[in-house]
């Protein structure tokens, strides 16, 4: 896997990019790789990352994330077709806060079947009013 993108030594997907590292290749082109996580939530589990280093999804450019979408759908797409599974769940951890591990922007494409004994988060309830100011809250946020 050549790489002409600037590796952060201490990032071990741009080891992986630049094939210091080796890892099970799910599809490549020149600005993404996807690859299978190595300690998956269930067999398939794939991680979609742009070749070129960004910390996390919060700093990375609109362009570069559609492609990554792109490409999580495909894999996705393939998950099914492959018989791997019913359905996949597409997530994103995007600061230690929220989980994410490996400071290099990645898609996770999670193979779901039914009763596979994986479970998703569970919702809390909002106060009254609570819910009226956070929306104005997040709206003024982005004016
Ligand atoms: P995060 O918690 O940052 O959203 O997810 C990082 C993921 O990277 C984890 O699910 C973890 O299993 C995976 N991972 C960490 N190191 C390696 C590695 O060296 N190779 C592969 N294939 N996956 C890795
Ligand atoms: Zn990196």
């Amino acid at each position: 896997m050549a790489n002409r993108f600037y590796i952060m030594n201490d990032c071990i997907f741009c080891h992986i990019i630049a094939g210091d590292i080796p890892c099970e290749k799910v599809y490549e082109d020149s600005h993404v790789l996807a690859f299978l996580d190595i300690t998956p939530v269930n067999p398939g589990h794939t991680l979609v990352v742009p070749k070129e280093h960004y910390a996390d999804m919060a700093g990375t450019p609109v362009p570069v994330l559609i492609h990554l979408i792109e490409v999580v759908q495909k894999v996705g797409n393939a998950v099914l077709k492959s018989g791997l599974a019913q359905g996949f769940n597409v997530g994103l951890n995007n600061g230690a806060a929220a989980g994410q591990s490996v400071l290099h922007t990645h898609f996770h494409i999670v193979p779901r079947n039914v009763n596979d004994g994986h479970s998703l988060w569970h919702g809390k309830k909002y106060v009254p009013g609570q819910a009226t100011a956070v929306a104005a809250q997040l709206r003024r946020t982005m004016l």
